[in-house]
């Protein structure tokens, strides 16, 4: 291909109308189309990642494999697009300032007033360029966080502005809106979506697709209404009504023809569509009936973005044990000895997934407890697996003390300890391990079973692991190491013989599960929860 083409996503009205999936949807039907895609995500927030923000503000974290903590649209960008992103795939407005800011105090401005156009524009255009040449992609797709009008936006919307005046040829802009019903006066209303475009073509963007989010269909005069009042043909506005699963977003835009048009107005080929294998999973996993329980024990369960990637994993893994799981949200917070009982049973499987300080722990100690002794499969996922430990020395080594010096400080009995992690990452100057590293599997485990593979490669990001100071107390013959560093320094996974499915990971597996492949932790963890619920 002679010249990369860059498709820019803005959103209006409301946040939440699921951009990174219509980015990813539109990616993975160019994809299927034989082009390479990557997308870019940039985010309009000071921070310069959102490593250090609250998952309650800002939902998951989603690690890369090169370590870098990024926007969770990131997750929904591997999931569609089966391709691994990198730290480059995302930037701030506090990354950009950040670069500009250094490059000032080295003065490499010689001079100049350093000032938003043209330095801040210039060094976003840069990021865009830049994605495609590290992945050599022949489409771009660039997803503008937040909403037209925000303050804090402009600067990436006036780099598009420069980016289409300089390669007009080679750019699409697609404006995502919302038009709502009104049932007071059983209409649907344009003018919400005139607003923004407005708001767009004032600062000198006039997109070409209008992209329309909506709980039914548009009408054609509707379509001619949009297209009129926001200057594009009727045929560029194209409806996106709600479907039942954010997996069946790519099968509307091929049924209504977006990526054509989008690869018209690119001049680029329309190449077959080879996109049976995704359509024939999500139209197979609506029709599945048989369902699963699982309870996620943790401590963000009032913001479910926070816990994305696993709700997802669930999916991938629902797909290919032909059920649906249903998940069931506990909150850590308020579950206790006296009503585990009553919050559990009737779980075919309990998951305690990742986590930050000592708020909750006790409760998920007690839902390990229970999940050990009723032999309900369990599935504990970085601090999960550190709760395990926990667990189990206090419980069954006797190990009253047993704690980790996260939530202790000064125990005396510290099985889970910042000690070791840190010798391991010293060189690297960091305090969190992050990204991928390998981890090999012990043949006889549950573990080995799932990956088929001796040696895996999995995310991380975590600042304590097991002490191994401890290591001898635990070989009983049951508690089982089954992942560890090649080195065999680190502890990546543990196991419980005498049980149908106990297993914890160091790492994040939910971070590379994809549509196209389930990962094989959770695809075993719900089979086994399968099998739990058919047996009784
Ligand atoms: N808080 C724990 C640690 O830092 C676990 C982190 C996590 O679950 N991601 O090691």
């Amino acid at each position: 291909m002679s010249e990369r083409k860059f498709i820019f996503f803005t959103g209006g009205v409301v946040s939440s109308l699921g951009k990174g999936i219509a980015c990813s949807s539109l990616g993975l039907l160019l994809q299927s189309r034989g082009y390479h895609v990557t997308i870019l995500k940039l985010d309009p927030y000071i921070n310069v990642d959102p490593g250090t923000m609250s998952p309650y503000q800002h939902g998951e974290v989603y690690v890369t494999e090169d370590g870098a903590e990024t926007d969770l649209d990131l997750g929904h960008y591997e999931r569609f697009l089966n391709n691994n992103m990198a730290r480059f795939n995302n930037a701030t407005s506090g990354q950009i300032y950040y670069d500009v800011i250094q490059r000032e105090r080295r003065g490499d401005y010689l001079g100049a007033t350093v000032q938003v156009i043209p330095h801040i524009t210039d060094a976003i255009m840069e990021t865009m360029v830049q994605a495609g040449s590290n992945t050599q992609a022949d489409i771009v797709i660039v997803e503008i966080g937040g909403t037209v009008g925000d303050i804090e936006s402009q600067p990436f919307l006036e780099a598009i502005r420069q980016f289409r005046l300089r390669e007009p040829e080679n750019t699409l802009v697609v404006h995502l809106t919302l038009v709502p019903y009104i049932s007071s006066a059983k209409e649907l209303k344009t003018k919400p979506t005139q607003h923004s475009v407005m708001r767009l073509r004032e600062i000198g963007i006039q997109p070409d697709v209008l992209l329309c989010r909506s709980d039914r269909t548009l009408e054609s005069s509707e379509k001619e209404k949009i297209g009129l009042f926001c200057n594009v043909t009727p045929k560029h506005v194209i409806d996106a009504p709600d479907v039942e699963t954010i997996y069946e977003v790519p099968i509307q835009y091929a049924e209504n023809g977006f990526d054509q048009l989008v690869l018209n107005r690119l001049h680029l080929p329309l190449n077959e569509l080879d996109f049976s294998l995704w359509r024939s999973k999500v139209e197979r996993y609506k029709k599945v009936e048989q369902e699963v329980r699982i309870a996620i024990c943790g401590k963000y369960v009032n913001l479910l973005d926070a816990y994305k990637s696993i709700t997802e994993s669930f999916i991938h893994a629902g797909m290919e044990n032909d059920v649906k799981v249903v998940l069931k949200w506990v909150n850590a917070e308020q579950l206790n000895p006296e009503n585990v009982d009553e919050m559990l049973s009737g779980q075919d499987g309990i998951l305690i997934p990742g986590g930050f300080g000592e708020r909750g722990i006790s409760g998920k100690l007690t839902a390990i407890s229970y999940a050990r002794q009723n032999l309900v499969p369990f599935f504990g996922i970085c601090l999960g697996l550190q709760c395990a430990v926990i667990e189990y020395a206090r419980n069954v080594l006797g190990m009253e003390e047993a704690d980790s010096t996260e939530f202790n400080p000064k125990t005396s009995f510290p099985v889970i300890d910042l000690m070791e992690h840190q010798r391991s990452i010293k060189k690297l100057g960091g305090t969190m391990r992050l990204g991928s590293y390998p981890c090999k599997l012990d043949g006889s485990t549950k573990a080995f079973g799932a990956y088929k593979a001796e040696l895996i490669h999995e995310r991380h990001r975590h600042r304590f692991e097991f002490n191994n100071q401890f290591r001898t107390m635990f070989d009983n013959g049951d508690f089982i190491f089954s992942g560890q560093s090649p080195d065999g320094e680190l502890i990546e996974m543990i196991e419980l013989k005498d049980h149908p499915w106990f297993v914890g990971c160091q790492f994040h597996p939910e971070l590379k599960s994809r549509v196209a492949r389930a990962h094989p932790l959770f695809r075993e963890f719900v089979a086994a929860a399968l099998r739990k619920k058919n047996t009784l």
